[in-house]
């Protein structure tokens, strides 16, 4: 398990960028990453720092920096990352549950909602907006 401290120290630091995020690149496919799951609008793809033996990333491809930006046109494309993430989830054979949730979770009032990583405070470090999902693994609760 990755020292927290340096998840939340580089999340901290981390700024929002005017131009493209590594995620803009993966897909445009000029960098590689393993991609599990592909339509018009949504890209899923493994997190490169696993923390579970599943745990992949569900995207827009419409650059969205972080939930905050999100506007009501975006509706539909929000409820559809979350079709994305269960139908990936079932592809990869996650019968026994996941979690559609970051492992850093502060705020109790997000404990109803799938949490999504919002700015410094909610540790996002990459904006481009994000689903995580993990499973294959005993989640802990309530996560930290
Ligand atoms: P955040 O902290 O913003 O919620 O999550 C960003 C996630 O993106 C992290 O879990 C990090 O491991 C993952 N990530 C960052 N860069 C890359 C990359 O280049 N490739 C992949 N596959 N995952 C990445």
């Amino acid at each position: 398990r990755r020292a927290m401290s340096d998840e939340v120290e580089k999340a901290r630091a981390a700024k929002p960028a005017p131009g493209p995020t590594i995620f803009d690149k993966i897909i445009d496919k000029s960098i590689p990453a393993d991609i599990i799951y592909e339509d018009d609008q949504c890209l899923a793809f493994r997190d490169v720092s696993p923390q579970a033996p599943t745990h992949f990333l569900v995207i827009p491809k419409k650059r969205l920096s972080s939930l905050s930006d999100a506007e009501e046109a975006d509706q539909q494309l929000l409820g559809h990352m979350m079709l994305v993430a269960k139908k990936t989830a079932a592809q990869e054979k996650l019968d026994n549950g996941y979690r559609l949730v970051p492992v850093r979770l502060t705020d109790a009032r997000s404990l109803c909602v799938p949490v999504i990583n919002n700015g410094p405070d909610g540790a996002q470090s990459v904006f481009h907006l994000h689903l995580h999902v993990m499973g294959g693994r005993q989640m802990g609760w309530p996560p930290g």
